[in-house]
């Protein structure tokens, strides 16, 4: 019989968190969670899930104006924020309470409580004014936005966390970052009808993503609307006498808006968390370091997710959680596979990847084949939509494997879950050769892109 309350103590009740203590409880252990705000954690309560809810909302007024070119003849329509707000609470609420419920069902303890390390293998519960004791813990705290503290004025800004909870729509806004978060929220604010303009430091969006998914992406974007101001930051923020924010940037632009929101990255949720008290090791931004099975440097204590600033994605925290029980708890070490992780940015249009951008293949491989296609989507033939789908294949010339394969377009996040599977099945071009197109769609040119658009030798276009 263990000395401890529990063989198990999750601080953190997100996506990573709720898996472990769901799995180590069905599996008949003792396990306890703590979550400070909600359950659910940052992708269900204030991250993907309203965040995606939010960029189908705003796709409408397109929707809308695509119709007539189908024969459609659509009404006077009108858009009211607090009416999405609230249709969202309702449908974050019902996710929530089935976290709980999934929980409560696998027989784990649940609190409602903020949870602080007090030794090696002690949590106190601050709500509940408690200590309790765990031969393992597991800490998957998540992150939260870079406030930007040097900033002057960043406390007037808003990040992901409010925009979610906004009593008002903005006129207009101006996002900063060049990240997934700062990309998808502008098109979210730009396709509700605010005036929508991005501050990003670097030369295009999205840093690390292939070139041609990036020039795609902002062509589209500022073809719709969004102004981008590139290669510029703040430098300060102020709030006028009726409430309008002005941003000087270091170029010396004087932007105005109503809201101002930061997207710049965000910090592993560690302050206050205790850490010292156990001796657990973080790095320089705070993450807590940990080995290949997810082990901090004091053997009782594991963590998983966005805390340990590995890949800040949903998919990977849950599947970091599973190796975490498969290696605890079930005597089968498994360290996690975060090598080609398929991901998508919610942007309008979407961008779907997995892979290597050409440029990253470029520096790896000697030879590549590039297949690039660029075309008109056949919706965009009767709706008159200026716009264009991108398709990327970039294969190892010297084993014919399909290195990386990038989509800009429609349901772009879709296929690349399919995508997902061919790479990590170490598919080579000729196995897309031979699989017969699905008729007509946009993902059939995925299969159809029979001769290279272009190779790459030693890092040169030929
Ligand atoms: P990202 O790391 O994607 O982007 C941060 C952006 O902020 C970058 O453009 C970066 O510029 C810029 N930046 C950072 N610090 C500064 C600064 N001091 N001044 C000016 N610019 C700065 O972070 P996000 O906040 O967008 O998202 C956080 C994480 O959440 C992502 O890494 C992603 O994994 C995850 N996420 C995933 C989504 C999805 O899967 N669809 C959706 C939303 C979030 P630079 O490029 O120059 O470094």
């Amino acid at each position: 019989m263990s000395s401890y309350d529990y063989d198990l103590f999750v601080i953190g009740g997100g996506s990573g968190g709720v898996r472990s203590a769901r799995l180590a409880a069905a599996m008949g252990k003792k396990v306890a969670i703590a979550e400070e705000y909600r359950y659910g954690g940052t992708c269900v309560i204030r991250g993907c899930v309203p965040k995606k809810l939010f960029v189908y909302a705003s796709q409408y007024p397109e929707h809308f104006e695509d119709a007539e070119g189908f024969g459609w003849s659509v009404g006077e329509s009108h858009f009211d924020w607090k009416k999405l707000v609230a249709a969202k609470d309702r449908e974050i609420t019902r996710l929530e309470g089935l976290y709980r419920k999934g929980l409560d069902n696998a027989g784990a303890d649940i609190f409602e409580s903020r949870a602080e390390l007090v030794d090696a293998h002690t949590v106190r519960l601050t709500a509940l004014d408690k200590n309790v004791t765990a031969e393992r813990i597991l800490i998957a705290v998540g992150g939260t936005p870079n406030p930007h503290e040097a900033l002057p004025g960043h406390e007037l800004c808003i990040s992901s966390n409010e925009a979610f909870h906004l009593e008002e729509l903005p006129k207009s806004i101006i996002v900063a970052g060049g990240g997934y978060i700062a990309v998808e929220f502008a098109n979210i604010f730009h396709g509700l009808g605010v005036e929508t303009t991005l501050v990003y430091r670097g030369n295009e969006i999205l840093r690390n993503f292939d070139n041609d998914m990036r020039a795609g992406l902002q062509k589209a974007m500022e073809a719709k609307g969004i102004r981008i101001v590139l290669r510029d930051v703040f430098e300060t923020i102020n709030e006028t006498d009726d409430g309008l924010l002005v941003a000087h940037t270091r170029a010396g632009e004087k932007l105005v808006a109503g809201q101002i929101m930061l997207a710049l990255g965000r910090d592993p949720n560690t302050k206050g968390l205790g850490l010292e008290n156990a001796g657990v090791e973080v790095d320089h931004k705070g993450a807590i370091v940990v080995d290949e099975y997810s082990r901090s440097n004091i053997p009782s204590i594991f963590a998983i997710g966005d805390v340990t600033d590995r890949v800040q994605l949903t998919p990977v925290a849950i599947h970091e959680a599973m190796c975490f029980i498969e290696t605890e708890f079930k005597g089968n070490p498994t360290s996690p596979d975060h090598d080609l992780i398929p991901t998508a940015v919610f942007s309008q249009p979407e961008i779907g990847t997995v892979g290597l951008s050409e440029e990253m293949a470029a520096e790896k491989y000697d030879e590549l084949e590039v297949y690039r296609a660029e075309f008109r989507p056949m919706k965009a033939t009767l709706s008159g939509r200026d716009e264009k789908t991108i398709m990327k294949l970039i294969v190892n010339a010297a084993d014919r494997k399909v290195v990386g394969a990038h989509i800009l377009g429609h349901e772009a996040g879709e296929m690349a879950q399919l995508l997902g599977i061919t790479l990590k099945a170490g598919c080579t071009k000729d196995d897309f050769d031979r699989t017969m197109a699905v008729h007509p769609t946009a993902s059939e040119e995925l299969v159809t892109m029979y001769s290279p658009s272009y190779r790459v030798k030693n890092g040169e276009r030929v």
